[in-house]
């Protein structure tokens, strides 16, 4: 597990320039889940340079939380959006479920999206809030976990979550994302991911890869060049034509991510 300090902020709540969402609430500062293709570490510039290796957390984040929510206006809260608010450490510092117990209390709506099951423990609360989660699934196969995400729950541990949530009456997604050319992206991985999303009523969003300089450089490192050359050149228009022509067919709705 990663280990962790603390970080000063001055605020824990912000205003969200994402589609969907009005506010998102990030506790932590970077990510025990560690993907390779994960571009955060971009968007910091070099500000969090021991990524995954060493989590922050926020310091005092529930009590600013706390005092922030008294003054907004309740709206639909993204947890969180630059980091899995289920990342192994949330399992022993429980601050996302203080955060959920704020949020309900305030009435406000919650939309998450995470790799873990973890999420599962804070059903009780999911159950009697305005809340959805999404799940990201990027492949079924266990080996496009171990080259890509080495820290992140397996592909099969997140569909039994999603489809728990889902018998629980939680509204669920499922991210497929990022898909990477010639590892998530074959015709078999697309029907069993819109397969899932049919059998567990989600709907799925898509995206493509985002090569920013510190993604290329931690994916040369475990994939041949051949290979990184066909992911800069792919084309990405066919491939979703695919998966929207799969989703039409399953009956399940679905659109790019951004
Ligand atoms: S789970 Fe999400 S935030 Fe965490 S490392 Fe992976 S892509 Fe980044």
């Amino acid at each position: 597990m990663a280990t962790y300090s603390y970080a000063k902020c001055k605020s824990v709540i912000s205003k969200s320039r994402l589609p969907g969402l009005e506010y998102t609430f990030n506790p932590y500062v970077g990510c025990g889940h560690g993907c390779l293709y994960c571009y955060v570490p971009d968007l910091m510039r070099g500000r969090f340079d021991r990524w995954p290796a060493r989590v922050a957390v926020k310091e005092s984040v529930l009590e600013k939380l706390r005092s922030e929510i008294e003054r907004l206006k309740p709206g639909i809260v993204g947890i969180s959006t630059s980091t899995d608010p289920y990342q192994p450490l949330e399992a022993e510092l429980m601050i996302v479920r203080g955060a959920l117990e704020l949020f309900r209390d305030a009435k406000f709506p919650v939309s998450i999206q995470t790799k873990s099951p973890l999420v599962l423990r804070d059903l009780d609360l999911l159950r009697v809030m305005d809340a959805e989660v999404g799940f990201t699934i990027t492949s079924h196969n266990k080996e496009f976990r171990d080259i890509f995400e080495p820290g992140a729950p397996d592909p099969s541990s997140r569909l039994r979550a999603l489809e728990g949530l889902s018998e629980a009456g939680i509204r669920t997604w499922i991210f497929y994302g990022p898909i990477i050319p010639g590892f998530n992206d074959s015709e078999e991985e697309i029907c069993r991911i819109v397969g899932e999303a049919a059998r567990t009523r989600s709907k799925v969003l898509y995206d493509k890869i985002n090569l920013k300089p510190l993604v290329r450089l931690r994916l040369r490192s475990a994939i041949p060049e051949d290979n990184m050359r066909a992911i800069s050149l792919f084309d990405y228009g066919e491939l979703y034509r695919k998966i929207e022509k799969c989703c039409i067919e399953r009956g399940v709705s679905c659109s790019p991510a951004f």
